[in-house]
C-alpha cells in the first residue's frame, strides 16, 4: 500500500499516536506535515522520519486555532505541496466528574477535539476537491462507543468527531474523497501515562493482556489513507485489542 505522491497531515503528531501515524505514513512513501503545538515534539518526529529516509516538515501551531491552522496550511503547501491525506489527530483528555465540569472547561475540551478538525478539514479539504482524491481519517474514542465515567466533555467531544466524519463522508462520497474514523481503545501514550490510570493494572484487565501501542493505531489509519480504501467511506474502523465488540 503505497502512499507515494501523496502530501499528508497530521495534527498532534510530536508525540504518542500522531507521531507514530506520521511514521508510518512517511514509511509508505507520503510527505508528511508533523503538525504540533510542541515545537520540540514537531522537531523530532520530523528529524526522525528524515533520518530514516523519508520526507517530512515540522509545522508548530494550535490546530484548534483558525489563524493558526491558515499558517500552518499555507506553509505545507508551500513546501510540500497539496494535501490529500489529513488526519485529524490532535486532542486533550480530562477526568472529572460531571457536576465539576466548568464551562470553559467544557469549551475548552470541544475546542481542540471537535472545532480543531472542523477547522483543519474546512482548511484542507479544498486540495482534495480540486485534485478529486483526498482521505481523511479522523481519530476519535472508544469512549465516545461505550460511554466514560467523569469524562463527559471528553465523550461527547469525540461523539461529535463520530458525526462530523459521517457527515463527511456523504458529502464527499462522489467526490473521490473518504471520511473515516479510528476510535482507540486504550493506547499507551504519553497522555495516558500523565493521567490517573495504572497503565499496567489497566492492562492487565485487557482481552489481549496488554495496552494497544501507537503503532496499532497508525497501521488501521495507514491503510484507511491507502488508495486500496478507496470504496470504504463514513467507517468506524475500532482499533482496542477486542475490548468492545460493535
Ligand atoms: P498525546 O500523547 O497527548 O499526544 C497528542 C499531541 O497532540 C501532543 O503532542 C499535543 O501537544 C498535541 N496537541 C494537543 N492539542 C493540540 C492542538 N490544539 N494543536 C496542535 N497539537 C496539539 O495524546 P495521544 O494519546 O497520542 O492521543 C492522540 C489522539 O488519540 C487524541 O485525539 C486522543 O483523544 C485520541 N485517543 C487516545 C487514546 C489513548 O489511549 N491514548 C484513546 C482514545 C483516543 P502538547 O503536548 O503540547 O499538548
Amino acid at each position: 500500500m503505497s502512499l507515494q505522491g501523496k502530501v499528508a497531515v497530521v495534527t498532534g503528531a510530536g508525540r504518542g499516536i500522531g507521531q507514530a501515524i506520521a511514521t508510518v505514513l512517511a514509511a509508505r512513501g507520503a510527505s508528511v506535515a508533523v503538525w504540533d503545538l510542541n515545537h520540540e515534539g514537531a522537531e523530532k518526529t520530523a528529524a526522525a522520519i528524515q533520518e530514516a529516509g523519508g520526507t517530512a516538515i515540522a509545522v508548530v501551531g494550535d490546530a484548534a486555532a483558525a489563524a493558526g491552522v491558515a499558517e500552518a496550511a499555507a506553509r505545507t503547501r508551500a513546501e510540500l505541496g497539496r494535501v490529500s491525506i489529513l488526519v485529524n489527530n490532535a486532542g486533550i483528555t480530562a477526568y472529572q466528574p460531571f457536576t465539576s465540569i466548568s464551562e470553559d472547561a467544557w469549551d475548552r475540551m470541544i475546542g481542540v477535539n471537535l472545532k480543531g478538525p472542523f477547522l483543519v478539514t474546512k482548511e484542507l479539504v479544498p486540495d482534495m476537491l480540486e485534485a478529486g482524491w483526498g482521505r481523511i481519517v479522523n481519530i476519535s474514542s472508544s469512549s465516545a462507543q461505550t460511554g466514560a465515567p467523569s469524562m463527559a466533555h471528553y465523550a461527547s467531544s469525540k461523539g461529535g468527531v463520530i458525526s462530523l466524519t459521517r457527515a463527511l463522508a456523504i458529502e464527499y462520497a462522489d467526490q473521490g474523497i473518504t471520511v473515516n474514523h479510528v476510535p482507540p481503545g486504550f493506547i499507551d501514550t504519553p497522555l495516558v501515562r500523565e493521567g490517573p490510570i495504572d497503565v499496567e493494572a489497566a492492562a492487565a484487565h485487557m482481552p489481549m493482556k496488554r495496552a494497544g501501542s501507537p503503532e496499532d493505531v497508525a497501521y488501521a489509519v495507514a491503510y484507511l489513507a491507502s488508495e486500496e480504501a478507496g470504496y470504504v467511506t463514513g467507517q468506524t474502523f475500532s482499533v482496542n485489542g477486542g475490548r468492545h465488540l460493535v
